[in-house]
């Protein structure tokens, strides 16, 4: 078994050492220079070859040379929180925080990439590591893919690991088939005529619009979609008029649509741009409407996670698998990884003898004795496919 390997003795400690630096020094978006220089300094001590396929991201490889690749991706970037601190080594930067593990995430792919050194002789097929930024927005791995990290070699099966706060410390859950949400925003502006209050022939009332739109957008998940297949429609913001004497020529809305499965965004998207449009011409407005094309639903593939799955169980053993039962309306960036290769999500436990609030709270507290797992499911995932 991989995980009772006792190379992870000597492993553990330098990951978390790892762990402990980038939690220190959160990084967002696209601009993740610090957690770049970590990444390269513990792949150059471990002599293993990378590049920059974007500015801050890193993708490395081990193994033998040709195509059929493996890729393992890992995100680097933090979230504009201010950590509630419970650790012995908070963050240093004001008003940002790893409150979403993906401090960990880098450090278990690291942890594999030592462990996988080590066994390189072992490996029998190319091994693509992916270290994206911006995985909570902008995106990170739609860039990294455009600059080729899925050619040269080429990777025909990919994995992720997510922390969970709904697993205990060290288990792994798997899921085939819809896992992630896709989501999409989009902004409303109604063009009325304004007029007075108390002659509201004379005007085009941009309120009583807006409402018919919200209506009849409700109308999509209700009355159009099958129940079984998720879908949301949320009007999240309104605003318009001026004071209760007068018509308002003007409101503006912003919401968003969520879905799982790609052939219902498609026709989601497509069936909210005609909802906007012609009820608002049905009550003589004009409109502007912008959707916001989003990260797409992450499916993961069913062949690949049962294979995963087999594997893991024999390198961590049975008892540190689970099935997860439901999807989540949550998003991941890595789904447009999923989009093109054969993908599966590893949601990694993180809950230990601490209580610990949810993913993305100020008081995140991840028990760090998960990590080992993590990273001997990602280096099992490379010897073993
Ligand atoms: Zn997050
Ligand atoms: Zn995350």
């Amino acid at each position: 078994m991989i995980v009772k390997d006792p190379l992870w003795e000597e492993i553990e400690p330098w990951m978390l050492e790892i762990r402990r630096t980038i939690h220190r020094h959160p990084e967002l978006g696209l601009e993740t220079p610090h957690t770049q220089s970590v990444i390269e300094t513990a792949l150059d001590l471990l002599g293993i070859s990378h590049t920059r396929p974007i500015a801050h991201g890193v993708k490395a490889e081990i193994g033998p040379k040709g195509d059929n690749a493996i890729l393992l991706r890992a995100d680097m970037d933090g979230l504009p929180v201010t950590e509630i601190p419970r650790v012995a080594f908070p963050s240093e930067i004001p008003g940002r925080m790893h409150a979403c593990g993906h401090d960990c995430h880098t450090a278990m792919l690291l942890g594999a990439a030592r462990y996988l050194k080590a066994n390189e002789s072992r490996l029998t097929r190319p091994l693509v590591l992916m270290f994206q930024p911006a995985e909570e927005g902008p995106g990170g791995a739609l860039p990294m893919i455009e600059s080729g990290v899925l050619e040269h070699p080429r990777v025909t099966q990919a994995a992720m690991i997510h922390v969970s706060d709904g697993l205990a410390s060290g288990v792994i859950g798997l899921r085939e088939g819809p896992a992630m949400g896709g989501c999409d925003d989009f902004a409303v502006t109604v063009h009325g005529k304004g007029g007075h209050g108390s002659a509201p022939h004379t005007g085009v009332d941009a309120i009583l619009v807006a409402t018919a739109i919200i209506q009849s957008l409700q109308s999509l998940v209700s009355r159009e979609q099958d129940p079984l297949d998720p879908l949301v429609v949320s009007v999240g913001t309104i605003y318009g008029g001026y004071r209760e004497n007068v018509i308002a020529d003007r409101v503006e809305m912003t919401g968003t649509i969520r879905s799982l499965t790609a052939s219902t965004r498609k026709r989601a998207v497509e069936r909210v741009r005609e909802v906007v449009e012609q009820v608002a011409h049905l009550h003589r407005a004009e409109v502007d409407l912008t959707i916001d094309v989003g990260y797409p639903p992450a499916f993961a593939d069913i062949e690949w996670t049962r294979h995963v799955k087999h594997i893991l169980e024999r390198e961590l053993g049975t008892e540190s698998l689970t099935n997860i039962a439901q999807p989540t309306m949550g998003v991941e960036d890595f789904a447009y990884v999923a989009e093109r290769v054969p993908a599966t999500i590893l949601n990694l436990g993180i809950v230990g003898q601490g209580f610990t609030t949810g993913l993305h709270s100020a008081g995140l507290l991840i028990d760090e004795k998960a990590l080992r797992y993590g990273a001997a499911a990602f280096a099992a995932v490379a010897l073993g496919s």
